[in-house]
């Protein structure tokens, strides 16, 4: 498990009566993050209405246990796990509450996927505004972490479109937040990992389209400079831009990379959008040529997956797209976006599972300091297997990771042998990191250390959300790994 500075007394809080609460066996379940190098074991429920909710969060601190949340389990690291004690699984608490298709606004229960959302506003001309590599988390995830898409220096992150949530306290009170209304509270829940309260229910305003297909540009650059200026030069005339880097390649080639650009299609570019816009024809098929399961597809990459083996895929990915450099298409939106879905991406990793590390860094240090990441990486014998280049900019949360820069989503492999080695590798990129003034991700992080968010953040952040969680949430029963990791519990 990827966690240090645990300090097991941490766990439990001082219960009113003095009691600890005999925990049900039968709810003891294995729970791990989404990369599978974050493992443990908790005391799972899965409340069907509000009700239940409640009930648990007042049995919790009848008998002093803690409880961490848990949306769809997509979050790389250890950020809904709360081990050894409570973890509330919100999935059931699925149902969408109002849909306004003049508006684009919807309400829904925590567990709603962006699947889920995005297959119920569709054929009313309406997409999700952040669409995150996987389509399974939970909107709640989503709010609690800010996510954010390929379009994120365009449309900025998950919370900016959201309007309003109502927000369950430990107390079982009920608070309706908005930019307007407990503002303190919305700028700070958005973000706050879910450690302040239980979104119980959001409303989000979704993107008008005008066809289920999107236009995209295949292109291929032969550096990291070239990658990065491109995209910058057409951030204004692009809806998303994404590359994919070899982050094998070395010398003047560093950083070369894969480049997708999209873009929406504007009224009357689709001659029949009523059929494209159709939830039948977003659908990924299972099957690649008609035939082979997409979901077995993992067993053939398995034996490449090692530094030998990726550096082939990486050089194979690379000139295959550079055959079709300057290719246009159009595709589904949920092709376009949730490919990762349709394979088994964690499965060829193995038993140890990975690790993402994310770091965002401001524009005018990005180019060095991603230079410096790889050329260590590569120089460590830890070259990442799948890396990710984005562009973003600031956003209003008050635990906020982005800025006006780039991010660069880095998935390291982890075996019994290599574990510690990439532990510290993560160490001195996080030197690099608060050298430039970088900032980090709690959705991918599993290593990062108090000192250093306290650095990135800044104390009075800091201060700030200490004391909001004290006012939310005073006996401190919201708790997760991660909560414990990074900021200690009390
Ligand atoms: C293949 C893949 C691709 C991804 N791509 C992206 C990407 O492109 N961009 C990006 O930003 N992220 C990405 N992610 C990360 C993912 O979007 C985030 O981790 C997201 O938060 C996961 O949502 P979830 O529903 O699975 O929540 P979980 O991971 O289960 O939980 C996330 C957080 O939400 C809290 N929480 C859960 N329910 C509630 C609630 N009701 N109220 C308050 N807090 C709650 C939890 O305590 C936890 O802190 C990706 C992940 C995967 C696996």
């Amino acid at each position: 498990m990827i966690q240090e500075n645990i300090d097991p007394a941490y766990k439990t809080i001082d219960a009113p009566n003095g009691r600890t609460l005999p925990l049900p066996i039968d709810h003891l379940e294995p729970v791990s993050g989404w990369g599978g190098a974050a493992t443990g074991m908790s005391y799972v429920y899965r409340p069907g209405t509000i009700e239940q909710l409640r009930e648990i969060f007042s049995q919790a601190k009848r008998y002093g246990r803690t409880v961490g949340l848990r949306g769809g389990g997509n979050s790389y690291g250890d950020a809904a796990m709360n081990d050894e004690d409570l973890l509330v699984d919100i999935c059931r608490l699925d149902r969408i509450l109002a849909w306004l298709p003049d508006e684009g606004l919807i309400t829904v229960e925590p567990g709603v996927t962006l699947q889920h959302v995005w297959e119920h506003t569709i054929e009313d001309g309406w997409w999700v505004p952040v669409a995150t590599g996987t389509q399974k988390i939970t909107i709640a995830g989503g709010a609690a972490m800010n996510v954010h898409g390929k379009n994120a220096w365009k449309v900025g992150t998950f919370g900016q479109h959201i309007t309003e949530f109502d927000l369950m306290l430990p107390s079982g009170e009920i608070i309706t937040c908005s930019p307007e209304a407990n503002s303190d509270v919305f700028y700070a829940a958005i973000g706050g990992f879910g450690m302040l309260g239980v979104f119980t229910s959001l409303t989000l305003r979704l993107k008008r389209i005008y066809s289920g297909l999107i236009e995209v540009e295949a292109l291929v650059k032969p550096n990291l400079h070239q990658t990065m200026a491109w995209m910058e030069d057409h951030l204004d005339d692009s809806d998303y831009l994404v590359s994919w880097l070899d982050a094998f390649s070395k010398g003047k080639a560093l950083g070369r990379s894969e480049l997708h650009r999209a873009n929406y299609l504007p009224p009357g570019a689709d001659p029949y959008p009523a059929q494209t816009l159709r939830v039948e024809n977003q659908l990924i098929p299972p099957e690649i040529m008609g035939f082979f399961p997409r979901l077995s597809l993992w067993r053939f990459q398995k034996p490449f997956w090692n530094n030998w083996g990726m550096r082939l895929v990486n050089t194979a990915k690379y000139l295959a797209a550079k055959k079709n450099d300057g290719r246009k298409y159009r595709e589904p939106h949920a092709h376009f976006h949730f490919l990762l879905d349709s394979l088994d991406w964690r499965k060829p990793f193995g038993k140890g599972g990975l690790i993402q590390y994310q770091p965002f860094l401001p524009h005018d240090k990005a180019e060095t300091a991603f230079r410096q990441i790889l050329e260590l990486c590569q120089n460590r014998g830890l070259p990442n297997y799948l890396t990710v280049l984005k562009r973003h900019k600031p956003d209003p949360f008050l635990m906020s990771y982005s800025l006006d820069g780039w991010s660069l989503a880095m998935d390291f492999k982890i075996t019994e042998k290599n574990r510690e080695r990439v532990v510290q590798l993560t160490r001195e990129i996080d030197e690099i990191v608060l050298a430039f003034n970088g900032r980090f991700y709690f959705a991918k992080d599993a290593t990062l250390r108090p000192e250093v968010a306290q650095a990135y953040l800044g104390e009075e952040a800091i201060a700030q959300f200490r004391a909001l969680k004290q006012r939310c949430d005073p006996d401190n029963l919201l708790q997760t790994n991660l909560w414990r990791r990074v900021f200690g519990s009390r």
